[in-house]
């Protein structure tokens, strides 16, 4: 065993009590104490007034200009004030309740403060003083996070003692020519660099290291998962035809992108491969993931199986229906639509010609996953929006037939960042271009005082013989609210279009059936004019809507409100999305702003992400995002995708899996518990 793994308790100067301590801050053995890493650093170099910002910490040398004034109030509180000659600003500086320094500010003296800096008022609040010129011992100080009857000072120095009695133990974890090839620091010492720096370069690369270090881990484990995965479930290899393929691609309505083509090779080929395909592709709203669909599950019918598209509502069931049912069946291609709506003998009907194999591609909703859906040879199954989707749903569809290859298909641009840490065991294809010819979305941003303006502009398109979605303020809490705002939304409009439009409703109350007829009644353009919550956010294609207007955006998320956008500029019209907020803060400014300059749904999400963090991008409930101690997974993507790469090569050579010098990484993987209890070595 290695010493590190000892209690802290074995490091001379630790004691129980201490110990135990510690312990509640997750600190057991000397190892943990070692790897326990600074958030912070405290920085003691001298800066220029001029450089430091409104708040700053900051450390200047100056000369006492004035006699020192203290000033006492209640017993033990008390002011101290100089006035301080640095080079040629002449500031003030405050202790407080530190009277004992009086006599130290002796005019003309030399001395070295530190504290925050107020710009607008040249004053500095100090907590040290050191009389005589500027000669810092350490530039940087760590500082930790603590817990309980730790403080930063103590945690200090049982780190100094763990590291001067252990140090020497300190191993290597990864291999030689990974060092050499990035220039990182080794393990021994980019601990120290972290938790003793002599200087900025220091901390810098002791940050590399770590940073790189964690994601290597953390990837090795994802794509060991994914190997172990792929080996154990020996999926399907669906021999179809090239040919017919391609002629079928050849006779569609329009050539397809260039991203298109490289998404269907990619999922092609994995329909060819005995593994069991596993893929998420992301497009933004609008860049032809449907017709992607519709060749990959051509591509398994004529290869002999059945396929499933399973999707979130019933309305996009039936969009989804049509439009596959217009690209499919004109190949003798049986699709057929699955929904709770389909009952009694129709039922009977669609469940029997599904078992008997009639039908070759099955569009629903979850009914697909329900007991009584039996597929003949189920080959292909597409989630659509699978965001939407539980895992727990997903894995019982997977599971209707033998390893069926999958496709999850999303229309929320996750950052790359994101995808490929929290998707990090999938493949991942990306459709990151748009059909030639579409009209960009003009979105602006208004004030709720200006609707009457707004309004306006609305009604110019409904002139025009345009239709209109207004949504409704999002809250999340509570869809009685929602609904009340709708109703309230659509008594104004009602109000104030009086009847010169038909203005319909549309909210998560409504049963499917209305929602059906209020859809229906939309697109036929006998409603002008939809006020709705944003149950219409996924896939509604209504191309004669140009205009949406969006009340109090600054309640969603970016990536939403940009698939909302979406349901706009389906068409050939130019098309107009209006932001009605008041955002209290900068960054919801900001993120306004980001929805009117950019039409790229990977733009608006990088710079969500950047505004908001990973844990708030995904929501609360559904963040499993890995936490890391020193990476930040935006700021330090690059290091990440560096990671991936090595991790994916790595698990795929021989030299991994036997050479000694990647033993340690291969201990961590024994760890991790990804090979479900089989060892390695
Ligand atoms: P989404 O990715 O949002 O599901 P769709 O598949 O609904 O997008 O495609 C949006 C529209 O673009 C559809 O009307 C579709 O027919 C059209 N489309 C898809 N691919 C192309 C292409 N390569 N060239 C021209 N139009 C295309
Ligand atoms: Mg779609």
């Amino acid at each position: 065993m290695n010493n590190l793994k000892e209690s802290v308790t074995a490091v001379k100067g630790i004691g129980k009590e201490t110990a135990e301590a510690l312990s509640e801050m997750n600190i057991v053995t000397i190892e943990d104490l070692l790897e326990h890493f600074p958030y912070r650093y405290e920085d003691y170099r001298l800066r220029d007034l001029a450089d430091v910002k409104h708040d700053e910490r900051v450390t200047v040398e100056g000369k006492v200009h004035s006699e020192p004034s203290l000033v006492y109030y209640g017993k033990k509180r008390s002011r101290l004030t100089i006035r301080l000659l640095v080079n040629r600003y002449l500031i003030q500086v405050v202790f407080f309740n530190q009277p004992y320094l009086k006599q130290k500010m002796v005019i003309n003296e030399t001395i070295t403060v530190t504290g925050k800096w107020d710009q607008h008022r040249q004053v500095i609040t100090a907590s040290e003083a050191k009389v005589g010129t500027y000669s810092a011992v350490k530039e940087f100080e760590p500082v930790y996070a603590v817990k309980g009857d730790i403080t930063v000072k103590g945690i200090r120095r049982f780190i100094q003692l763990g590291f001067s009695q252990y140090g020497q133990e300190i191993e290597e974890t990864l291999p030689e020519h990974l060092l050499r090839q990035y220039r990182l620091l080794n393990r021994k010492d980019a601990l120290r660099a972290m938790h003793f720096p002599l200087n900025e370069e220091d901390v810098k690369q002791a940050r590399r290291r770590f940073v790189y270090e964690e994601f290597l881990y953390f990837q090795l484990k994802m794509q060991a998962l994914r190997k172990f995965e792929r080996e154990q479930s020996a999926g399907i290899s669906q021999a179809f035809s090239l040919d017919k393929v391609t002629t079928f691609i050849e006779g569609l309505p329009f050539p397809l992108t260039n991203a298109q083509k490289r998404v269907v090779d990619e999922i092609l080929s994995d329909l060819r491969s005995p593994y069991r395909m596993n893929r998420l592709l992301q497009g933004d709203v609008g860049s032809g993931k449907t017709v992607v669909a519709a060749i990959s599950l051509f591509s398994s019918v004529t290869a002999g199986y059945q396929g499933a598209l399973m999707v979130p509502t019933e309305i996009l069931a039936e969009q989804h229906a049509e439009s596959l049912k217009s690209l499919l069946e004109p190949q003798n291609i049986k699709c057929e639509l699955l929904t709770s709506s389909v009952k009694g003998k129709r039922r009977k009907e669609v469940l029997q010609l599904l078992v008997d194999g009639e039908i070759d591609v099955l569009i629903g909703t979850h009914a697909l996953i329900q007991e009584e859906v039996q597929f003949k040879k189920l080959g292909l199954v597409i989630t659509d929006e699978q965001h939407r989707f539980g895992v727990g749903q997903r894995r019982i569809l997977r599971e209707k037939g033998e390893n069926p290859d999958v496709l999850f298909m999303t229309a929320t641009p996750i950052p790359r960042t994101l995808a490929i840490t929290v998707f990090g065991e999938m493949d991942v294809s990306i459709i990151d271009e748009m059909p030639a010819g579409r009209k960009a979305i003009e979105t602006y941003w208004a004030k709720h005082d200006m609707l009457d303006r707004v309004l306006g502009f609305v009604e110019k398109e409904l002139l025009k013989g345009r239709q209109a979605y207004v949504i409704c303020p999002l809250i999340e809490e509570s869809e009685k609210l929602d609904v009340q705002n709708a109703i309230d939304v659509h008594a104004t409009l009602t109000q104030y279009f009086q009847s010169r439009y038909q203005i319909g409703l549309m909210h998560g109350r409504l049963t499917s059936d209305e929602k059906d007829q209020v859809m229906k009644a939309f697109s036929l353009n006998e409603v002008q004019l939809l006020v709705s919550t944003t149950v219409v956010e996924v896939g509604v294609n209504v191309p004669n809507a140009t205009i949406m207007v969006i009340y109090d955006a600054e309640r969603f998320g970016l990536a939403q409100l940009h698939q909302l956008r979406g349901r706009v500029g389906r068409g050939s019209e130019q098309s107009y999305c209006i932001l009605l907020a008041d955002p209290k803060t900068e960054v919801g400014k900001e993120r306004m702003k980001i929805m009117t300059e950019t039409n790229d749904g990977f733009v608006v999400s990088e710079k969500d992400l950047e505004l908001r963090g990973p844990g708030d991008f995904f929501g609360k409930k559904q963040s499993g995002l890995p936490e890391f101690k020193v990476a930040d997974m935006v700021h330090d993507y690059r290091a990440l995708e560096t990671a991936r790469n090595d991790a994916t090569l790595m698990i795929q050579s021989t030299e991994f899996w036997n050479l000694p010098e990647y033993k340690s990484l291969r201990l961590y993987l024994n760890e991790t518990g990804v090979f479900n209890g089989e060892k390695l070595d």
